[in-house]
């Protein structure tokens, strides 16, 4: 499949949820050390690079990225 477009921190839904494309520059006191996207469950690529997030469809959000709806992934 095709690359998905890159989430970016203005669209509107991101910055509604507080997407950054690094967590570690996050200043939002919601965020735990550690999370990220790649361990949210809601994200679907690789350890590294971009992949899908089910509350961004059409578009990819950084595995190192972050937003306040991160939920850990279940083991
Ligand atoms: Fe990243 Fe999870 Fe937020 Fe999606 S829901 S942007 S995978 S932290």
């Amino acid at each position: 499949a095709a690359d998905l477009p890159p989430l970016t921190e203005a669209d509107p839904t991101a910055k509604a949820l507080g997407y950054v494309e690094d967590a570690s520059k996050t200043a939002d006191a919601k965020h735990k050390a550690g999370d990220n996207c790649s361990n949210c469950q809601f994200y679907s690529g690789g350890p590294t690079g971009r992949g899908p997030c089910q509350l961004f469809p059409g578009k990819s959000v950084n595995a190192k990225g972050w937003c306040v709806s991160h939920t850990p992934k279940k083991a």
